[in-house]
């Protein structure tokens, strides 16, 4: 990763060329400080790429629960790798803990983490749930994430109620269709339309 200045350098340079080539005048008074205001954003929603995944694991000891943990509706904003525009909504994490168990909002740093970079869903689903799996080592675990797409909604068939959903299954629930259905009917949701990663 580059330096902060030379970051601001090329980011600014890339933001005032986007706006020549439209034909705009860059010493307007609204778009005069855009390139620096735009680098700022980017330092903060990209901001995932210089924080560590692993650094959000301070685990506990599990003192014998054996059932079904879930964690419902954590908001996420990432950036879609393809078209460099957002897609966003909700991420919904079920595990049965083994001898371990995370501090609650542990996972919506984690999330937070990895949404702050270039993803695909498809990918982002499988980082949490490679990440909590290699940390926790639990007996089952889900990970269901349902977006918008703006690169979706914003352009073409413009179909903005379009959601798309992604769900990643790892340990014995993937055997365990009642505790994968109290898992969907918790998140408020009917698993059938999913698609799945394995
Ligand atoms: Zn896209």
């Amino acid at each position: 990763m580059l330096k902060r200045n030379n970051r601001e350098q090329l980011i600014s340079e890339f933001v005032v060329n986007l706006l020549i080539s439209f034909g705009e005048n860059t010493s307007r008074e609204g778009l005069v400080g855009t390139p620096h205001r735009v680098f700022g954003m980017y330092e903060e929603l990209l901001g995932g790429y210089s924080q560590d995944p692993d650094s959000v694991f301070k685990t506990f000891k599990n003192n014998g629960y054996q059932d079904l943990v879930t964690l419902t509706n954590i908001d996420f904003y990432s950036f879609c790798e393809h078209h460099l525009i957002p897609f966003f909504g909700k991420i919904h994490i079920g595990y049965v803990p083994n001898g371990k168990i995370l501090g609650l909002s542990k996972f919506a740093r984690l999330t937070e983490i990895l949404s702050h970079r270039l993803q695909t869903q498809e990918n982002l689903t499988n980082q949490i749930v490679n990440t909590l799996e290699k940390h926790l080592q639990p007996r089952g675990l889900i990970v269901s994430i349902e977006a918008e797409h703006l690169c979706i909604s914003m352009r073409g068939v413009k179909k903005s109620d379009c959601l798309t959903k992604t769900t990643a299954v790892r340990g014995i629930l993937k055997n365990k269709t009642g505790l994968v259905n109290r898992f969907y009917r918790e998140i408020g949701r009917n698993g059938k339309s999913s698609r799945v990663i394995r």
